[in-house]
Order: C-alpha cells, then structure tokens, then sequence
C-alpha cells in the first residue's frame, strides 16, 4: 500500500482534523483505504471518524520492568544505589520497584549479590481495529499510563494495518506530534509525508527539526500551513520560503466549521463542503490519489 504519513512537529496544529477530513475524500473519491492513529498518548482519530465499540482488542507487551523476589533479597541496597532512574527503593528490609520510574534498563539485575531481581514483561498498551462510519478499517491503539514505549506500540498498529494488504489501496497515518520514537516509528517506511504547522515563528522552528527526521528517511514531501489566514504575511513568508526550497506548499485556511464539525465527532469536509478549506483539501486529496496511482 501507498502509505501517508502526516505529522506535525508540534501539537494543537489540526493534524487529526486534516487527517480525518482526507479520510474522508480519499473515501468519497472510492479509493480502498486503511487509517491508522499513530498517536498512542492522546488518540482521537477514531472518533473524529466515527468509530463504534472495538472490533478487536489486543494487549501489546513491548515494556519489561524489575521484579525483585523478596524471599532472596537481603536489603543490601547496591540495587537503589546503582539505579539510574530512582525507580527501586529499600523498605523494612526488602527492595521495592516503582514500575512507573523502572525503565527497564537492567542495571539492578547486574550489581544484585542474591540474583533476586528478574525483568518481566508488561502490557505497554491496547491496540484497536475499529470501522470507521465509512465502512474502512482504522487501528489505533492507547498507551498504558507511565509508559514509555510508544514506538513499538506505534509499530504494532502499523504492521496490524499493513495486514490489509489492500490492492490499490491507501494507508493514512495520522502521526503523534514532536520528532521523537512514535513519529519515527511513523514514518518509517512512509511513502509520503504531509508536515502540517502553524504559521506562526515557534511552529516553523519545530517543523525545521521535523523536516530533518522526514529528510533522514529521504521521503517525498509536502507541507501545509494550516489556519494560514490568520497571520497572512508569515504564511506568505513560509510559502516564498518553501518554494525556493522545491517543496510543495498548502496553505489551509482557517474555518470555523473544524470546532463544530470535532464537537460531533465528524470530518470538518462532511460540514463545509462548498468552503475553501473543502477545496483546499481535495486539491491535497487529488495531488495524493495521483502521486499513489489510485484509482477507484
Ligand atoms: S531495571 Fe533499571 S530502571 Fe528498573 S529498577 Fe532496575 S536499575 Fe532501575
Ligand atoms: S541488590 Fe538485590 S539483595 Fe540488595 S536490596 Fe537490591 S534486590 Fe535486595
């Protein structure tokens, strides 16, 4: 499958929304599609498409965390000593792990004179598939709180929606915010990647790091400036900057049809279908579908 990355080097840039709204035209335009929320620690895709109760559930086990055995523990301490995340603590004699702190790292296992700690694996999270309204799958997933290995859950969504294996078909994933293991996992293997900001000085210092990491996989693409009419004269600025640059540009403009259209949980396209943000959004839709050969 052709597959869609959009990201965003911050949050709060309209990323979901976007990401919903192209589901949606991409489906109207009968194209055989996948959606996939990438954003383990505040998923919302799946509702913004209407999803109902899981279809299936899996638990995704991709974390260890220290496991002392307190019938071999002396109490010696070397293990909250040597621990390099304060995640282990000695209590009335025996050690004792906080599993929010441990990450895992296997240091406590190394000075341990009793050999009484072990790893064991724990449940990172749950991974989902759902159908949208539209009839397509969509994966998601939801990190467990405390957390930290969203890459691997992020992975898990993608190789479960990589499983569709749809001919002609598309797979969109709509990537968590920031430049770190979620959005790599994201972007691996991407065949296009959409970069939304904000045309503001602080949103384009990130989407610079951003477009480094999308660089490094050397994938095809595009940035779109969302909300662009609301500070016009930086978008015109971001818009001169990234044509000398060779990149393809999208200005979306500001509607306020997004906030209505999120209150009822629906793609902003099924509200403002005569706007310029519609139109703005089924050029993108159009430019996708061709640069992927589909075709309905
Ligand atoms: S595994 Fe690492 S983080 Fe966890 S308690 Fe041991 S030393 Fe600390
Ligand atoms: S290093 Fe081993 S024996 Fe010493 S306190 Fe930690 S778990 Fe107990």
């Amino acid at each position: 499958m052709f597959e869609v990355a959009v990201v965003s080097g911050k949050g709060g840039t309209g990323k979901s929304s976007i990401t919903a709204a192209l589901a949606h035209l991409l489906f109207l335009r009968g194209i055989s599609l996948v959606a996939a929320d990438c954003d383990v620690e505040a998923p919302n895709l799946a509702l913004l498409l209407g999803c109902g109760e899981p279809l299936e559930t899996l638990t995704i086990s991709a974390s260890h965390k220290a496991k002392v055995d307190p019938l071999k523990c002396a109490g010696c301490g070397l293990c909250e000593k040597h621990c390099p995340y304060d995640a282990v603590h000695v209590s009335q004699g025996k050690a004792e792990v906080d599993e929010i702190f441990c990450e895992g790292c296997g240091a406590c296992l190394q000075v341990c004179p009793q050999q009484a700690i072990s790893l064991a694996a724990t449940e990172t999270g749950k991974l989902y598939l759902s159908k949208s309204r539209y009839g397509f799958p969509v994966v998601h997933g939801q990190l467990n709180l405390g957390e930290h290995n969203s890459g691997k859950l992020v992975t898990a969504i993608k190789t479960k929606a990589r499983s569709f294996k749809a001919d002609n078909g598309l797979l969109l994933l709509d990537g968590a915010p920031g430049i770190g293991c979620p959005v790599i996992a994201t972007l691996s293997g991407a065949s296009l990647a959409l970069a939304i900001t904000e045309p503001t000085p602080v949103a384009s210092s990130v989407l610079e790091r951003l477009i480094q990491v999308v660089e490094h996989f050397s994938i095809p693409l595009i940035v779109m400036v969302n909300k662009a009419d609301l500070a016009p004269s930086y978008a015109q600025y971001l818009e001169e900057y990234f044509t000398k640059r060779k990149t393809r540009f999208y200005k979306i403009p500001y509607d306020e049809a997004v906030l209505a259209s999120t209150a009822q949980l629906k793609p902003v396209t099924e509200f403002a279908q005569h706007s310029k943000l519609h139109q703005v959004l089924s050029l993108l839709a159009e430019e996708i579908a061709l640069e992927a050969d589909l075709k309905p």
